[in-house]
């Protein structure tokens, strides 16, 4: 069976102000792990954003859409494939925006200051999926943990800082566990990946047993629970084969 793994969240400095490494390091860093296909999801406007809010919204998306750019060269003169997504943040509750692009960005300036509500009708009436990541992560920087089980559609089960030995950050496989309990009850489609920002490597993805051929397709693959295994890096992350 042919196996390919792809990288569902991770970010980049250009326009993560947490990240250190740039698009291009980290995407030669998963293609030397294993990687089929890596999704950048940089901290959106309300979140550790590194791109500067004293722009226009036109010049704030353009720059925050760079890195995505940017990477693709990179990513396919080297054989790995790159997707867009973003990461939004309410006061440390934090969403992954799967299937929305720049000119989207550009023509639904209104999504910036959405509620959670309206962010479901947005992202939605664009045809975007949205999963809630770490949704038990325990952290200085998220004041309480709060679930939203009307406006999501899927939920990050496996998450690789939580769950690699070799995490710098967030350690706490029992967020995870949490995770599955809470997307069971509801029937939600699950996600998994490492939430990296540098290296070392953390090794979490979701693997396909076929090549996705954009974000689209990875949002049907995740909405057909085509995924044939969820990996959380607990394994030490060593190289995929
Ligand atoms: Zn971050
Ligand atoms: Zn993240």
């Amino acid at each position: 069976m042919d196996r390919f793994l792809y990288e569902t969240h991770s970010h980049s400095r250009e326009a993560s102000a947490c990240a250190r490494w740039t698009i291009h390091e980290s995407l030669m860093c998963h293609k030397e792990f294993g990687y089929a296909g890596l999704i950048l999801t940089n901290h959106f406007y309300y979140g550790n954003t590194s791109v500067y809010k004293g722009l226009s919204w036109h010049d704030w998306v353009t720059a925050f859409c760079e890195p995505y750019n940017e990477g693709l060269e990179t990513a396919e003169k080297n054989g790995i494939q790159l997707f867009f997504g973003w990461e939004a943040c309410y006061e440390g509750t934090e969403f992954l925006i799967y299937g929305l692009d720049e000119q989207w960005l550009l023509s639904h300036p209104e999504i910036r200051d959405a509620s959670i509500e309206e962010q479901f009708g947005l992202v939605h009436e664009g045809g975007g999926l949205i999963i809630h990541p770490h949704p038990f992560r325990e952290e200085w920087y998220i004041p309480e943990i709060r679930l939203f089980p009307e406006y999501i559609d899927g939920v990050e089960c496996y998450n690789a800082t939580h769950c690699c030995p070799k995490s710098l950050h967030h350690h706490g496989p029992e967020f995870d566990v949490q995770a599955r309990e809470y997307a069971k009850k509801y029937d939600f489609v699950m996600t998994a990946g490492s939430d990296s920002h540098h290296l070392p490597m953390l090794g979490g993805g979701m693997v396909f047993d076929r090549k996705l051929s954009d974000i689209h397709d990875f949002i049907s693959a995740v909405r057909n629970r085509e995924c044939v295994e969820f990996r959380d890096g607990s394994d030490g992350a060593d190289r995929f084969e």
